[in-house]
């Protein structure tokens, strides 16, 4: 019998299992697919490089700079700013986050106001001072908000953080907890947005080679589990495989996302444990091939209209060269949501789109490939970011990590496996 089993292996489940490591427990990983990483993904198409949705890495965030080898990663920043849509033209800000002082350089009056700089300043002061302790305590609204009681204006709302946000939430009304908002904006105002050079797979992949591979299995779906009284008084959790023999362990860890946590939970004859699970958010990504790249540097570009099927663009190959073959560019273009066109309607209409920001040059743009991706986030309206109100032990021998459990990012996923294998450690010591 395993001290330990985790099920799900993605950023909190490989996290857990490197603390576990650490603390001289033993554990057996169970991965459903045939590959580690979860949503964290990047798949070789024709030479390029292509992330399962558009992904960064806030090189700020403390449980990755902690446990990562950045130089190892070899992480690669975007510009400290965004270039915006504004229906007619484009207009390149500083980013207020990163550089409040330029708020209001020449280009960025179109997007923000005196009142917005002030503001920003202020935010910016004010979170410098927070702890994230102190972020998870404050009251919690949506990130509209907050951002209306902080004073920006409704341009500067529509025009910059409604696209820029909305691609971190994936929620473009900004319905998002205010405590998402604080712990993104410190994120991005104390580091940088950066790409692995060769792709944000080789983040767990990164992880998974400080383990021992022998204690991972994968395409090893779980399908149930059950909680047992063993004779001397002590519980047990069996694990049954879809296929295979069952498993057995004193600690069960489910790392999965938290549909397939709820569904295993659900398994278990009662008296069961319960766990609340959110709502999903989604996201749609498209990738092209372009003989030369739209822009030439390595700068977000947002969509300030408040119209229109595309939020985000980006050419990772602008600050990663891997990304894409020699000669060519690559350009990601997201939406924030599910789009029900067939894939088809969908590549011309985001064409059509694209064809008024850049020309046309977008018509020797190839489409390379389109990722629909349902449940890409947790939701987190609030309440929903309150850590006492989602306890990561869920009865005596199963405890749960993941994104779902804390912020929903590469942090919130990493933060919450070392904390699960921290509990499981003290609770089998
Ligand atoms: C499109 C997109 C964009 C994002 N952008 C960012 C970003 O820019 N910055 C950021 O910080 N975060 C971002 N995120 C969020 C970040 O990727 C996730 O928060 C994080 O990867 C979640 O890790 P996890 O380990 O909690 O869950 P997952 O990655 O979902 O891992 C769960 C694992 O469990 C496995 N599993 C499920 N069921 C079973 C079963 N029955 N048996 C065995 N295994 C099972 C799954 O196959 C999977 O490998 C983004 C996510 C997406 C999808």
């Amino acid at each position: 019998m395993h001290d330990t089993i985790i099920i799900g292996g993605g950023l909190a489940g490989l996290t857990a299992a490197l603390e576990l490591t650490k603390r001289n427990i033993s554990w057996m990983l169970l991965e459903a697919t045939d590959r580690l990483g979860g949503r964290v993904a990047t798949d070789e198409v024709e030479g390029f490089l292509l992330d399962r949705g558009f992904q960064i890495l806030l090189s700020a965030y403390p449980e990755a700079a902690q446990i990562l080898d950045y130089g190892e990663l070899n992480l690669r920043p975007f510009h400290a700013g965004a270039r915006v849509w504004l229906g007619d033209r484009f207009t390149t800000v500083s980013n207020p986050l990163e550089h409040p002082q330029h708020l209001l350089s020449t280009a960025l009056s179109p997007v923000g106001t005196f009142t917005d700089k002030f503001a920003i300043l202020t935010l910016r002061s004010m979170l410098e001072r927070s702890t994230l302790d102190d972020i998870f305590e404050r009251r919690e609204r949506t990130t509209h908000e907050y951002l209306r009681e902080f004073g920006f204006s409704e341009r500067m709302m529509q025009r910059f953080f409604t696209p820029f946000l909305g691609g971190v939430f994936l929620d473009s009304k900004l319905d998002t907890s205010s405590r998402m908002f604080e712990f993104v904006f410190k994120m991005f105002a104390s580091g940088k947005a950066t790409l692995p050079a060769a792709g944000m797979a080789r983040i767990p992949r990164q992880l998974a080679m400080k383990l021992n591979p022998d204690n991972i299995r994968l395409s090893a779906a779980v399908a149930s589990l059950q909680e047992e009284h063993r004779e001397g008084g002590d519980k047990a959790v069996t694990v049954r495989l879809a296929e295979g023999q069952p498993l057995r362990a004193k600690a069960v860890l489910l790392a999965t996302d938290w549909q397939a946590a709820a569904h295993l939970i659900s398994t278990m004859p009662q008296p069961r444990p319960t766990l609340t699970t959110p709502k999903s958010r989604s996201t749609t990504c498209l990738y092209f091939a372009a003989p030369k790249a739209p822009l030439a540097e390595p700068l977000l570009v947002l969509n300030g209209t408040g119209r229109g099927l595309v939020n985000n663009v980006c050419v990772p190959s602008n600050l990663a060269p891997l990304y894409a073959p020699e000669g060519q560019a690559l350009l990601s273009v997201s939406i924030v949501g599910s789009s029900k066109a067939d894939d088809e309607t969908l590549i011309e209409a985001v064409r059509k789109e694209m064809q008024a920001w850049f020309g046309a040059e977008t018509q020797q743009w190839r489409h390379l490939r389109t990722y629909r991706i349902e449940n890409a986030l947790p939701d987190q309206t609030p309440p929903a970011l309150t850590p006492s109100e989602r306890p990561v032990r869920l009865s005596e021998n199963i405890w749960v990590a993941g994104d779902h459990r804390a912020t929903a990012s590469i942090q919130g996923a990493m933060v919450s496996g070392r904390h699960a294998a921290e509990q499981i450690a003290q609770a089998l010591a």
